[in-house]
């Protein structure tokens, strides 16, 4: 084996998604360095891997990057997992990709598995651009604040949430997007109650305050993008628009606005023409 880091992911559920790939990296290190230890011995007994594991989280002391990073300079390598899925997605692992790479040695991802995009594959919602959120805050004003940033812009964006927090998450969104814009619940996804249910934000509200199992396991919201018509400007960029308009071309006009907000250029400049017609 090439001697560096390997960022290995591992299932999300279903522990038959490690790739035999992923299984020939844990056998071959010299060290597999894990979120919880106790957490990934059930992957590794499970697929009969008896490499040494020492817990490695983006707190842990220098000790343990300087353990790792010793093994990589000594001609060793070290695979790098999570509790599940992809590491350094709302994992840990940044540190210590950017701490190996620093140091002049290699890191390898091994690809697999990854909420969020197994949830989007299967949501039905547009895939050609999405923005990953993550886990939105937990207090509400800070959270409320993130969903009106999110509120215009056309990606379909990706959410981790807690299953306790999800019901009243479902109805902040419908309050910033509007109760109409449609999304996703992807729960359980790869495990034996795996629910993936698209419908408007209200409808989503309903369907998870109407069974409480919908507020267990794990879970990921995708909501789609504001919509390609126009009808989602916010008034603050309808009023610039408006305004650019006046003393420019409109083409010019709406690559400015499209510029400075992520909006689509093309979906201004229709704007303008619709208001030209009005
Ligand atoms: N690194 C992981 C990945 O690649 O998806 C994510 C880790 S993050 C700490 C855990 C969150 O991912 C959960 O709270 C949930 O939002 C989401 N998640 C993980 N597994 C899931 C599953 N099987 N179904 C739905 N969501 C899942």
């Amino acid at each position: 084996m090439d001697s560096g880091l390997y960022v290995v992911a591992t299932p999300i559920g279903n522990l038959g998604d490690l790739s035999s790939r992923a299984v020939a990296v844990l056998r071959g290190v010299e060290i597999i360095a894990a979120e919880d230890t106790r957490h990934s011995q059930r992957l590794l007994q499970h697929y009969a891997i008896a490499t040494p594991v020492m817990a490695y989280h983006d707190h842990s002391d220098q000790k343990a990057v300087d353990k790792i990073r010793g093994c990589i300079a000594g001609g060793g390598s070290v695979a790098l997992v999570s509790d599940a899925g992809t590491p350094l997605i709302s994992d840990p692992g940044y540190r210590l990709v950017r701490a190996v790479q620093d140091a002049g040695a290699a890191v390898y991802p091994i690809p697999g598995p990854c909420a969020a995009i197994a949830a989007l594959s299967a949501s039905g919602l547009a895939t050609d651009r999405f923005l990953f959120e993550g886990f939105l805050p937990s207090r509400a004003g800070a959270r409320d604040n993130r969903l009106g940033e999110l509120a215009t812009q056309p990606a379909t964006v990706i959410f981790y949430e807690a299953p306790h927090r999800v019901l009243e998450c479902l109805r902040a969104m419908a309050a910033a997007f509007g109760p109409d814009r449609e999304a996703v619940l992807a729960r359980e996804v790869t495990k034996t109650f795996e629910t993936i249910r698209r419908g408007s934000l209200a409808e989503l509200a309903v369907f998870v305050a109407a069974d409480s199992n919908q507020q267990k396991g794990e879970i990921v919201l995708l909501v789609a993008g504001a919509r390609d018509d126009g009808r989602e400007v916010s008034p603050e960029i309808a009023a610039l628009l408006r305004r650019l308009a006046q003393e420019l071309p409109a083409k010019t006009a709406a690559a400015v606005v499209a510029d400075h907000t992520g909006l689509r250029k093309k979906q201004l400049y229709d704007l303008l023409l619709a208001w030209k017609d009005e």
